[in-house]
């Protein structure tokens, strides 16, 4: 099975990070072959083999995983082994980020297109997982990640960040209000254009320009430079595929 990694994470040890490809699953068409995702419309028991396959290749268990049903929003929670044991489905209402200091939970989120932020401490003290697309991104996900993790007792400094496959700019047209809008709140790393010039965002540069305002170094962030659009052999893309596809996921966690 393949998985996204980043050089910058893995070398922190203790902790346990990835992004799942659409390689390796049981799905079918649309959502072939590793649709992690049950909000869908794909068959259950297909989604749940998915998601131990690829938390298997992370080295977790399929009851390690938490994750937030994600509305666009800012809420970044703060999960422990007792959240997770509680909560029979293990999904937080309304979250879009979690935080956790506490070994064996497998934080998950999932993307077709968004950005998947993974975050974690220098020295494996705690992990952090977001999903931002627009909307979360200009209402400050990221920032929520970031302030989270300092409400661990982290300090942004010591904080090192993924920026994993997501929308790039050269898929990622949008109105030129947005662009406008993007631009003027976040600036001009939040924008780009199509291979054809028309006005797009740029998720990671947008992100990148957040997280750096909210002290994590820019040296201490690394990026994707996948286009999840571009490369719908390997992941599943909102905009390329028109809304029916599958969905991959990010995991963060310390073993
Ligand atoms: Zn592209």
């Amino acid at each position: 099975m393949q998985v996204w990694q980043s050089a910058l994470l893995a070398s922190i040890p203790g902790v346990v990070h990835g992004v799942s490809t659409r390689l390796g699953g049981v799905s079918r068409p649309p959502f072939a072959t590793l649709n992690l995702s049950l909000q869908t419309g794909d068959r259950v028991e297909d989604v749940i083999e998915n998601r131990r396959r690829f938390l298997a290749r992370l080295g977790f268990n399929l009851d390690a995983a938490v994750w937030g049903e994600q509305v666009h929003g800012t809420v970044v929670r703060q999960v422990t082994r007792r959240d997770a044991a509680e909560k029979g489905v293990h999904a937080f209402p309304a979250t879009d980020g979690l935080v956790t200091t506490q070994r064996g939970l497998a934080l998950m989120a999932f993307f077709a297109d968004c950005l998947p932020i993974m975050a974690a401490e220098e020295g494996g003290r705690a992990a952090g997982v977001a999903h931002a697309g627009w909307r979360g991104t200009i209402a400050g996900v990221a920032r929520q990640l970031i302030v989270s993790l300092r409400a661990c007792g982290v300090a942004p400094e010591r904080i090192k960040v993924a920026l994993g496959p997501c929308i790039k700019p050269c898929c990622y047209a949008v109105s030129e209000e947005l662009y406008q809008r993007f631009r003027d709140e976040i600036g001009p790393q939040a924008v780009g254009r199509t291979r054809s010039g028309r006005p797009a965002l740029d998720l990671a540069g947008a992100n990148t320009a957040l997280l750096v305002a909210a002290g994590v170094p820019e040296s201490a962030i690394e990026v994707s430079p996948i286009c999840t659009a571009c490369r719908t052999d390997l992941f599943f893309s909102h905009r390329a595929e028109r809304g029916n596809t599958g969905r991959f996921a990010a995991v963060v966690g310390l073993l």
